[in-house]
């Protein structure tokens, strides 16, 4: 990571102070009691600005730019592989006063933003008007929107709405220059050019601050029933999503599973009773919506007696209130419970074409167990997308050479069959070396080129991705 350590955080807090109105500047002493978020390397810059416009963010950047000094962007902090880390000597650029929900387009089903908006205040100012937004995840209190753009957030609903790129109509961000670049179109169509807006969706706040967005948002579907459904492996819980993706009168809303390691330890944990489950199963949870709750319930309920011995399933339950549903929610939600077992449990977030799910969880967990006795790994994830998580049941970080073993082993075969090492958590600090031996080599080269054209001097937030 390239360093600028010129100005300690508190000469950074004093020499910003002024700099204009709408800047709101945190020093140490603010920031010691706040709690850093999912990164505990978030808040060690000591010193963070806070705008409330667009050319608040455009004359800090200006400044940084002018006096060498380099810029983390940060948003909710819910990001999970350090891409908001952050040294003394850089300024921490927080969205969390850019929150104001700008526009709701109801008839359009479009909104406008502010890029420190959280998923969950956009969600229920929707729902006043009927909508909610077409991409959901478990951190939705914390993580915002200009964060999810920045990471290419994927979540619940991926596998039918795409993830967050495709939700996004238009964008506006201050570029390292200081320059504000402003795309804010409200149409689906543009055939005007290439769309440089494309570079900050996924940039990791690295071309620049995204301060506002058009999003794409749909009507809120409140009827649902939920699934809990005992699979032997992927390729059942596949036949299960894909025969509900083709019902006439239900709409299947998520699709998660649990492999057998996950939901044992997770229901022991929770005292969740799995009594009806067979054998060594794994779990997927199925959530799906009608006219009714009841015609919901009656309908899936119904559809799985039919597909019961095609797609092999062993043992089924659905949730008969919308706590109950909730809990089983929670079984697949309140995913970290491992980390009280296996403190920075190393953690991974991979993509496999989904038919190819099944031989790669075996072959992962079968050289996990070459590794070592016992060596085995909790896996989760949003199946019918095949975007899986990967915890390693051992304490991190993991020595050198083990860390090696394993990386290889989760990163096997995957950009071989058309996954990807990284599905929607995005490369940050943690996945850098991953991001150097699977991308492309002319992909690395192109990237490092148009970064260096749009920040020469490498000041928006060095190191990662990596940059
Ligand atoms: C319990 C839990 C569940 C999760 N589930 C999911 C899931 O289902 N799907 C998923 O995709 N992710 C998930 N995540 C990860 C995380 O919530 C996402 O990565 C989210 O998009 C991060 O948003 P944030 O606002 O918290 O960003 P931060 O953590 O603050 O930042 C993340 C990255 O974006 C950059 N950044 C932030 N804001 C801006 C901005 N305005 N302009 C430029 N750069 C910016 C930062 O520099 C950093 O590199 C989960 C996390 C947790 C803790």
């Amino acid at each position: 990571m390239s360093s600028h350590p010129t100005l300690s955080p508190l000469d950074l807090a004093s020499a910003l102070h002024d700099l204009h109105p709408d800047l709101r500047i945190l020093g140490p002493d603010a920031l010691a009691g706040r709690h850093p978020g999912e990164d505990p390397a978030n808040f060690n810059a000591g010193v963070m600005a806070q705008p409330v416009s667009t050319e608040a963010a455009a004359a800090l950047i200006s400044w940084c730019r002018a006096n060498h000094v380099a810029i983390v962007p940060q948003g909710g902090l819910s990001g999970l592989v350090g891409g908001g880390a952050s040294r003394a000597g850089e300024v921490l650029l927080s969205t969390a006063r850019l929150n104001r929900i700008l526009a709701i387009h109801a008839d359009e089903e479009t909104v406008e933003v502010e890029a420190g908006v959280t998923l969950e205040a956009l969600q229920a100012a929707l729902a006043t008007y009927g909508l909610t937004t077409g991409i959901d995840l478990g951190s939705r209190g914390s993580a915002t929107i200009g964060g999810m753009v920045s990471t290419n957030a994927g979540g619940i609903l991926a596998f039918r709405n795409g993830v967050m790129r495709h939700q996004i109509l238009g964008l506006e961000a201050v570029l390292p220059s200081g320059e504000i670049f402003g795309d804010m179109t409200r149409v689906v169509k543009v055939s005007a050019g290439p769309d440089l807006k494309q570079l900050l969706i996924g940039g990791e706040g690295a071309f620049g601050l995204v301060t506002r967005v058009v999003m794409k948002v749909e009507p809120v579907r409140p009827h649902r029933a939920v699934a809990l459904l005992g699979v032997e492996n992927a390729a059942s819980a596949l036949t299960v999503a894909a025969r509900l993706r083709r019902h006439p009168r239900l709409l299947l809303e998520a699709a998660e599973m649990m492999w057998p390691r996950y939901v044992r330890d997770h229901a022991t944990l929770k005292g969740f009773d799995l009594s009806w489950l067979d054998g060594d199963a794994a779990v997927l949870l199925v959530e799906v919506s009608g006219e009714s709750a009841e015609f919901a319930r009656a309908l899936l309920e119904e559809d799985l007696a039919a597909l019961w011995d095609d797609a092999g399933l062993k043992g089924g339950i659905v949730a008969q209130s919308s706590d109950q549903a909730r809990r089983f929610w929670d079984l697949r939600e309140e995913s970290g419970f491992y980390f009280a077992a296996f403190p920075n449990a190393p953690s991974f977030d991979v993509s496999m074409p989904p038919s190819a799910l099944d031989d790669y969880v075996a072959g992962l967990l079968a050289t996990l167990a070459t590794i070592g006795t016992g060596f085995d790994a909790y896996v989760y994830g949003h199946i019918a997308d095949g975007n899986l998580h990967v915890a390693i049941a051992a304490p991190g970080p993991l020595p050198p050479d083990l860390k090696e073993l394993v990386e290889t082993a989760v990163y096997a075969g995957i950009t071989a069959a058309g996954g990807s090492f990284s599905a929607e958590h995005g490369v940050g600090l943690d996945k850098r070396a991953a991001y150097l031996a699977h991308v492309d080599p002319v992909k690395q080269t192109l990237s490092r080129e148009i970064k260096a054209l749009l920040d020469p001097d490498t000041l928006f937030n060095p190191g990662k991705v990596p940059f």
